[in-house]
This record gives structure tokens, C-alpha cells and sequence, in this order.
């Protein structure tokens, strides 16, 4: 346990702490220990976290949180004041006695584990902010159950990002219950995800977020810098009270009020579609009682279908919208996508434009959007991060919508814990965004076997060398992250790695390079039935690492764990060498009509930890021919028939595979 760097001096009382949102260190905290945490939660997941025995949806069950809040913006105190209620479905098959919730925005604070972790990196952020610049989110009363207070207490204190709620009476299987929750939540003056600059406000964060209970029970994380986002599905009904002359950009349908994008409205842009036809409004719950302040309107956003809301607000926003029309066999489709672009200092219709581009681009590796809308909005800090329906980037970028975008699908609709496996959304949403611009190597290889371009240097086409060797480079940065002692695998637990540089090295680029080895293994076409196929599946849902694998052997007829084991448990690189190539010359020239022959025979032996089926190829005067080694051997012999002379024997001679060494095993023959 880490020393308390910087005590608060807030907690006048225990009984104000708790009010606060404090850390109460008079409830016998001590004795609680946070569930899935700390030495004796697996640094790697052996078993399912999520994905029932039967390895498909059956048998699959995920608790349902359902928030209606009213959320007024109070400027003045860089704050919003909220009250709700979350309706919380245990659809589990256990007894709930105690409901853990989230308090994220007061990592960005003095004396939180994400504060302690800075501090011990030499980082300077949060830890030694003073009010009113430091973040909050603390009960304004205790979390309520038919009027009935609930005893509450912070069991990482000083952190106060994960809560425990001791229920009055046990939740059993299959029962609801309603909490009354009022709080006020405070973004930081230091930007992070989250964060305000004037009367531009980013909420990232902001609601008491109800932990995940899944098969290995309570998943109540602390929020440090390395992955933040698992959440329940559920409806979000929230109702905002904003001052009028600010606009919003949030997850959800703006289903009444005035979300103020007319008024803002660029020259040239469509007006605003709000989607409203997407909820069947008559089947909405009443809308809650908001206060009528003067100089403040409401506007009531709903969601489902979600397990995150986020929201921006500023009055510099100007409004760009349109749709998007999904075609049908090239021509307008059968429905579309509401699009909202927020920003205070972008380039009219980039945005827009780079948004049907994106949405273009997975519809055709998923299948399609599942939400109605979809907004892009401006936000204070550069870079950017994905909410459901909701992206907040810092700056105007194909790339990054490409990226954000992508997380809609994983993220938002196939939903892992990112704590614990954010390869799977990082990692696959990288991937794609190498691949939408032409930088994935199975396709590029594709195109280089296409038209037998097999020697870089030599390759015609300036794009495609280019691409290639972008795709190189990628490749060797990845192969000298993995060199380096002590790379972590993949799959560690996020807060086990060592630093925010080695968490990104390997859950966005190495995980991208496991993405390019699957796509090799399973083949274009295989890998994208996969695609579709673990998306219609398992979208809506909770995924782990056993839905992705069993998805794919469900696709390829085959079992995959060795390839999954490999990238996700260990770190290791491809690396083969072929050896001693000979050449046997069959067939009988005194026999009429016998075809001549030319067998190839060469040792292709495993160096490096990883197995991959390598491609080898064999070129004559007619092209190259490529068979496939298999996967599993340590050393093994490929035989290649031919009708021709063989001119050169060549480790993968398009460069399909993630390894810098195939270009050392090169032959000529004759
Ligand atoms: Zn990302």
C-alpha cells in the first residue's frame, strides 16, 4: 500500500468526510479488501472471466444498470450538481449483499492512486493541485434505497475512486433495486480525458458508475492512467439544466429541449437530424422534474443500450450535421445514422466528412452501427477518447475518427474490461486503423502476390513502397519493444505494467501486430467472417479473450489456443530460417506424355518463441509459387512441386508474416 502523499484537509469529520466523498477511515475499512485485486488476482486471466463454459452466448448473463438523472451545470463552481437514480438488474445467479461503485473523476486529484503513481514517475499532474483545480466527485448525501441511507465507505482511501455500498437487504438473482444517488462532480483545470477551460467543460466522467459483476464477481478497479473503461449495459435517461447559451455534444438522443446545435448551426451544414424516431418516444419513461432556473433551459438525452454516458459543453461550439445513409447493394440503404459535429476551431465538413469515411470503413469489417447517432465533438486536451456515441478528439484527423471511431465497435458494442485485457480494444482498433490506410501487411502482401512484386526496392507502384515500408518499420519497432528485458505480454493486468510507454507499446502496437499475425492465419476471407461473425455474436455483451478465440475457431474449424497462448500469456518474436534447399529433377523424358517435374525440398526450422505457419515461396520463369509450412513443428520439411525449373527459394517472399528475419533466408537455385 502506498503513503499518503498529500493528506486532505477536507475531513473536518467522518461524517463530512462521507459526505464529501472523502475516504472514511473510521467504517473498519481496513478490513476490506477489494475483490479481483492486489496479489491474489491473476496477473493473467487462466479462465474465463466473462464467456460462460459453452465458449458462445449460451449460458452468458451481465447485470443491467439503468441511470435516470437531472444534471444541472453550475459554471460559477466549475461543476454539475446532479441527482438520480440507478435501477440496478441482478440477472447474476448470486446473492448481491453490496454494490461497488466508481467515483473516477477523483483520481485527478491529491492523494489518488493515479496522483501516487505520477508522483512516483516523476510525472506532475494532479498531485499537488489546490481547489478549485483539482477534480471531484463526492455524495452530497448518502446513496439512498427506499429513503433509507446505506452505509458507504472508500476502502482504497486516500484513492477515492471505487466505493462499497453495504445493501440493507440482499439483492437475490433476478431482482431489482433502485438507488437515489445526489452528488456533484467537478472536472480539473490539468487536463486528462476529462477537464475544463473556461466555460468549455469535458465530462468524462461525472456519475457514481456502478462496477461490473461478472463470473469472477466485483470488478471495482481503482482508476489509475493504464485502462479505465468497463462498464453494465443499461439505459442512460439524463436530463440536463444548462445555462442557454451553451450547446452539448453527449451519448444519446436528445429526445426533447433543444441540444442548441440550430442556433450554432455552420452555413452550408444540414440541419440537425436528432434521431428521435430512434426510440419510439411514447414508450420513454415520464421525464423527471428538472428545476426551471431563469437563464437556464433543459434539454433530456437518451441512451440505450450503453454502459457509459459522456458529455461536452461549450458556448464557442459551432454545429455541423448530416446522416449518414447506409447503401444496400450501392444504392441508398435502409436506414441511417444521425451524425453531430461539435468544434470550436475546425475546418467546415473535415470532420463530417472523415466520420462517413470511418463508419463507411467498419460497417464493412463488422456489420453495422448499432447506435443511431454518432457525434464527434472538440475537446480541450489533444488526442482523443471514445465514449458510446460519443468521440472527444483534440484535434481534426482522419486517423484518429478512423481510431475513435473504431472503439464504437470495440469498446462500445463488444465491451471488454479494459483493466484487464485492452489489447482487445486498443490493440484491434489500431490494427484497423493500420489497415484502413493501407498499411495492414496481409492485404499489402496481397497486392504484392497479385502482381508478383516480391523485392521492395523494385516495387513500381511509389504508394505501395511506401506503404510497405511503413509496414516494415512498424514491424521492427514492435520486434525491438519485444527485444527489450522484461517487455511484458500482452494480456497483463493494465496496472501491472510498468509505465504509461510500455502499456502503450504493447496494448496498441503490439496488439496490433497480433491482429496482422491472426489476420495471416485465418486468411482475408476467414478473417472476416470472424470479424463479423464475433461482432454479431457478441456485440451488446461483455468479451474476454475466450469469446474473441473461440469466435475464431468457431470461424476456422481449428483450435487457435496455441496462437492465442503465444501473443497474449508470453512475449517472444517470429523469427524462422529455412535451410539446405535441394532440387529433384522427376518425371521421365523417354515416356511420352509424362509431365516433367521439379521438387523443391528445403528445412525450415523455428527460432524465435512464436510459431506461425510460414509461407515459402518458390519462384521459376512463370512467378512465384507459395505453400504453407505448418504451424506447430519446430523443424519441419517443405516440399514444393513445380512444372517448371526453380530459380530462388525465399522465406516469405510478400511479406505476409510480422518478422524482420524471412529477408535472410533467400536462395537462388539455379
Ligand atoms: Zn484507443
Amino acid at each position: 500500500m502506498r503513503a499518503l502523499l498529500f493528506p486532505r484537509t477536507l475531513m473536518a469529520s467522518a461524517a463530512l468526510a462521507a459526505l464529501m466523498g472523502a475516504p472514511r477511515h473510521t467504517l473498519g475499512a481496513q478490513a476490506i479488501t477489494l475483490p479481483n485485486q492486489g496479489a491474489a488476482s491473476p496477473r493473467l486471466p487462466k479462465t474465463p472471466a466473462t464467456t460462460p463454459p459453452s465458449g458462445t452466448t449460451t449460458g452468458y448473463w451481465q447485470q443491467r444498470a439503468d441511470y435516470q438523472i437531472v444534471a444541472q451545470l453550475d459554471e460559477a463552481r466549475g461543476l454539475v450538481k446532479a441527482q438520480g437514480a440507478l435501477r440496478y438488474t441482478n440477472a447474476s445467479p448470486d446473492t448481491l449483499r453490496e454494490l461497488w461503485l466508481h467515483q473516477h473523476l477523483n483520481a485527478f486529484r491529491p492523494g489518488s492512486r493515479w496522483s501516487a503513481d505520477d508522483e512516483a514517475k516523476g510525472k506532475e499532474r494532479f498531485q499537488r493541485l489546490n481547489d478549485p483545480d483539482h477534480a471531484f466527485e463526492r455524495f452530497t448525501a448518502a446513496p439512498r434505497v427506499n429513503g433509507q441511507p446505506l452505509r458507504f465507505s472508500y476502502p482504497l482511501a486516500p484513492d477515492s475512486t471505487v466505493v462499497r455500498v453495504e445493501l440493507r437487504q440482499p439483492l437475490p438473482p433476478g431482482q431489482q433495486l433502485e438507488v437515489q444517488l445526489s452528488w456533484e462532480a467537478r472536472p480539473s483545470t490539468v487536463l486528462r480525458r476529462q477537464g475544463r477551460r473556461g466555460r468549455h467543460f469535458d465530462f468524462a466522467q461525472w456519475f457514481p458508475k456502478v462496477a461490473v459483476y461478472d463470473r469472477h464477481g466485483w470488478k471495482p478497479n481503482a482508476f489509475v492512467a493504464q485502462g479505465e473503461l468497463y462498464g453494465e449495459f443499461g439505459t442512460f435517461d439524463v436530463t440536463f439544466v444548462l445555462p442557454a447559451d451553451q450547446v452539448i455534444a453527449s451519448t444519446g438522443v436528445p429526445v426533447s429541449g433543444d441540444p442548441g446545435w440550430e442556433r450554432v448551426r455552420l452555413p452550408g451544414s444540414a440541419a440537425p437530424d436528432y434521431a428521435r424516431r430512434a426510440y419510439g418516444l411514447a414508450g420513454l419513461p415520464r421525464a423527471p422534474r428538472a428545476p426551471a432556473l431563469k437563464g437556464y433551459r433543459t434539454v433530456r438525452f437518451v441512451a440505450r443500450d450503453v454502459h457509459h454516458f459522456g458529455w461536452s459543453v461549450s458556448p464557442d461550439y459551432r454545429y455541423e450535421g448530416g446522416q449518414w445513409i447506409r447503401p444496400r447493394n450501392g444504392r441508398p440503404g435502409w436506414d441511417t445514422v444521425a451524425l453531430h459535429v461539435l468544434h470550436e476551431r475546425w475546418s467546415p465538413g473535415r470532420t463530417l466528412g472523415d466520420a462517413r469515411h470511418a463508419l463507411t470503413w467498419l460497417e464493412s469489417l463488422y456489420g453495422p452501427y448499432a447506435w443511431p447517432q454518432l457525434t464527434i465533438a472538440e475537446r480541450l486536451e489533444s488526442s482523443g477518447t471514445e465514449f458510446p456515441m460519443l468521440v472527444m478528439d483534440g484535434e481534426e484527423d482522419r486517423s484518429l475518427v478512423v481510431h475513435e471511431v473504431g472503439h464504437q465497435f470495440t469498446y462500445g458494442l463488444l465491451a471488454n474490461n479494459e483493466w484487464q485485457s485492452a489489447w482487445m480494444d486498443e490493440g484491434f482498433t489500431t490494427y484497423q486503423e493500420l489497415w484502413s490506410r493501407g498499411e495492414a501487411r496481409v492485404p499489402l502482401a496481397a497486392q504484392r502476390a497479385a502482381r508478383q512484386w516480391h523485392d521492395v526496392v523494385t516495387i513500381p507502384d511509389s504508394a505501395v513502397r511506401r506503404r510497405v515500408r511503413a509496414v516494415e518499420a512498424f514491424t521492427a519497432t514492435i520486434e525491438e519493444a519485444t527485444r527489450l528485458t522484461g517487455a511484458p505480454p500482452l494480456g497483463l493486468r493494465s496496472d501491472l505494467f510498468a509505465s504509461k510507454e510500455d502499456y502503450d507499446a504493447m496494448v496498441y502496437d503490439r496488439a496490433a501486430a497480433m491482429y496482422s499475425a491472426l489476420h495471416d492465419v485465418l486468411g482475408e476471407e476467414r478473417f472476416r467472417v470472424f470479424l463479423r461473425t464475433y461482432y454479431g455474436r457478441w456485440s451488446f455483451r461483455h468479451v474476454d479473450r475466450w469469446a474473441m478465440q473461440r469466435t475464431a475457431e468457431s470461424v476456422t474449424g481449428t483450435r487457435l489456443g496455441w496462437f492465442f497462448d503465444q501473443w497474449i500469456d508470453s512475449t517472444g518474436t517470429i523469427d524462422y530460417v529455412l535451410e539446405r534447399p535441394t532440387v529433384v529433377r522427376a518425371g521421365d523424358d523417354s515416356v511420352a506424355n509424362r509431365p516433367k517435374q521439379w521438387v523443391v525440398t528445403v528445412q525450415l526450422q523455428r527460432r524465435g518463441a512464436y510459431r506461425h505457419p510460414m509461407p515459402v515461396g518458390v519462384r521459376t520463369a512463370s512467378g512465384w509459387t507459395v505453400v504453407r509450412a505448418e504451424p506447430l513443428p519446430d523443424r519441419q520439411t517443405v516440399r514444393i512441386v513445380l512444372p517448371e525449373p526453380p530459380m530462388d527459394v525465399w522465406l516469405d517472399p510478400f511479406g505476409t508474416v510480422e518478422s524482420r528475419t524471412t529477408a535472410s533466408s533467400r536462395f537462388v537455385l539455379f
